[in-house]
């Protein structure tokens, strides 16, 4: 290589990787007194056994690498979601997991269908990274305007959708819209599709139904969880995927050996061992939805029903964008997206009754300033 180029440490990254735009996450500002409903993370503590179970654990042992296959932990997921050890894998977080089913199941290139990764607009911001990362060909194709799914005639008739897509990724109930989708018409899209189907039900635990059935019925579905959101486990890092042995088996060869850090396989099986403690965090969790629905509708503000621990709402009197920056002069950190089809509406995360109140009072005052 000319010495020129060894000057400039730009000339040595990839020029895919140089162009790429990178996933931005929500910020995690410390700013004393703030109530951050920004990032869906859940406002309850893991339980008391799972600290105790985390603590317990930091010893001598923390030198030893961890089990390389969170054995126990799949074990006790495949006992939960009726199905065997081989159905399923752990991650670093479900965005992990993603990653690797971008990796494990689309071919870089235009390679025709096999490199393309699609999904419906808006949804976890995430995807399309994935997919640039990758040198995948994106297809993306708006949900209904009331981000509804659009039923498989109307993807047909629209000829946009790729029914033989490589990798096909719906977050069910979806971000940032909140909405659920139904398991039947779940089961009508993956029938559709001859490629791989993620399922992501990251905040499937605030929703009615899920579609975990879907992953034990048709060997090309996959459904990922995670213990971020509804098991108040994000420092933790553990996510899950369930799907059939050849996809999974799959995906576990192309892993990090320790992929799943100890102390997180510690606090996830403490937690599946304490679900009656979350399940009450759940019902908090939704009470407090309906509620702050109800007091913004008071105020103005049309909200989507929500089916996760964050709403989607269009606020009355300002543009939303300016809505965020009125909410941050009161230090309450919310969502904004700004594209297109979000850029209409705040995503709110539902946080403890105390927060929910804090918002709905600095709602009404910005509202009074005008
Ligand atoms: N899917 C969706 C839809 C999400 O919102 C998130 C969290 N931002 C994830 C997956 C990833 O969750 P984690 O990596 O924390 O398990």
């Amino acid at each position: 290589m000319a010495r020129a180029d060894m000057d400039r440490p730009a000339n040595l990254v990839r020029p895919l990787v140089a162009a790429l735009k990178a996933y931005v996450p929500g910020e995690q500002p410390k700013i004393k007194g703030l109530v951050k409903l920004n990032t869906n993370e859940n406002p309850y503590p893991p339980s008391p056994k799972v600290l105790a179970a985390v603590k317990a654990a930091v010893d001598g042992r923390l030198r030893l690498y961890p089990n390389p296959t969170a054995e126990a932990l799949r074990k006790r997921l495949a006992r939960l979601h009726h199905c065997q050890v081989e159905n399923i894998i752990v991650g670093n977080g479900s965005d992990e997991l993603l990653a690797l089913a971008t990796r494990c199941f689309v071919e870089p290139g235009r390679c025709g269908a096999k490199s393309i990764i699609q999904y419906l607009t808006p949804c976890y911001s995430l995807y399309p990274v994935l997919g640039n990362i990758h040198g995948a060909d994106l297809n993306e194709v708006p949900l209904r305007a009331d981000f509804g799914l659009p039923p498989v005639e109307e993807l047909r008739r629209g000829r946009r959708w790729k029914f033989d897509a490589a990798l096909t990724l719906v977050t069910t109930p979806n971000a940032p819209s909140g909405r659920g989708y139904a398991p039947d018409d779940l089961e009508t899209l993956c029938r559709a599709q001859r490629g791989v189907v993620v399922l992501d039900e990251t905040y499937v635990d605030f929703a009615r139904e899920n579609a975990m059935g879907l992953a034990r019925k048709f060997p090309h579905v996959i459904v990922a969880r995670t213990f971020s959101k509804a098991y108040s486990l994000c420092f933790q890092r553990i996510g899950y995927f369930v799907g059939h042995p050849e996809l999974i088996g799959a995906l576990h060869k192309i892993r990090d050996s320790y992929n799943v850090n100890g102390l997180g396989q510690v606090a996830a099986l403490a937690t599946l061992a304490d679900m009656a403690h979350y399940r009450a965090n759940f019902k908090r969790i939704i009470a407090t939805r309906a509620r702050l629905t109800a007091e913004l509708a008071a105020l103005g503000f049309e909200t989507l029903p929500s089916e996760a621990n964050f709403i989607f709402t269009k606020p009355p009197g300002f543009a939303a964008g300016e809505w965020l920056r009125k909410l941050r002069a009161r230090k309450i950190l919310v969502r904004w997206f700004d594209y297109p089809e979000t850029r209409e509406r705040l995503r709110i995360t539902i946080g403890t009754d105390a927060e929910a109140s804090a918002l709905a009072r600095a709602a009404a005052a910005i509202l009074r300033e005008r």
